[in-house]
């Protein structure tokens, strides 16, 4: 494993946590059994800071609190950067009962920035964007055996964190730019909203 690369269970160390609280920014992921937080299981959660260090925690079965991981996530001065938060806020909400903010999502920031396209997809963005291809192939894959994760899945999973605090970098420029930055801002006050609404299985509430 790389040095820029490191694994815990649970929950951070001490050290890591006092690490990431001197970030102004950190890229956090998320993998899951599936996408239903009431029934699938919380496997990895990755964390990755403006210079690429990357901290992966595997959730053990069972597991209800990660009070270092917790005080990182809810840490005012640092801005989160997920691609598609409203999941990945779900999770860490449901399980951990961890009130994610300040927000940034690089796929709400996407669609806002770049409506040229229709694809908002991370493989999309950090090809377009960062000119690198992501092998998303482990990414239907059984997280749920943590202890024995392959170098492949660990390798992915790094990868997922990696590049979104410079899509979030590239994404603002443009959308201020276009004088978009306001309601994209705006947009991501409402994620609370959103996780809120999923978790008590509202659906399409905004439709006619
Ligand atoms: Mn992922």
């Amino acid at each position: 494993m790389s040095e820029n690369f490191q694994v815990f269970d649970e929950d951070l160390s001490e050290v890591t946590l006092n690490y990431y609280l001197e970030a102004d920014a950190i890229a956090v992921d998320t993998e899951t059994m599936g996408l239903n937080p009431q029934r699938d299981r919380l496997c990895l959660i990755q964390i990755c800071d403006p210079s690429g260090f990357v901290t992966a925690i595997r959730i053990a079965r069972g597991q209800t609190e990660a009070p270092l991981l917790k005080q990182l996530m809810e840490a005012q001065n640092i801005e989160k950067v997920f691609h598609f938060a409203r999941f990945d806020v779900a999770q860490l909400r449901y399980h951990f009962g961890i009130e994610t903010q300040p927000i940034f999502c690089t796929k709400i920031a996407s669609k806002i920035a770049r409506t040229y396209s229709g694809s908002h997809g991370l493989k999309n963005l950090v090809q377009e964007l960062e000119g690198i291809e992501l092998d998303k192939s482990a990414q239907s894959s059984d997280w749920g055996n943590a202890a024995n994760l392959t170098p492949k899945q660990l390798s992915y999973a790094a990868n997922d964190v990696r590049y979104l605090i410079n899509l979030r970098d590239k994404l603002t420029q443009m959308l201020k730019r276009e004088e978009r930055w306001e309601i994209t801002q705006k947009c991501f006050s409402c994620i609370p909203v959103f996780v809120d609404l999923d978790l008590q299985q509202f659906k399409d509430i905004f439709e006619h």
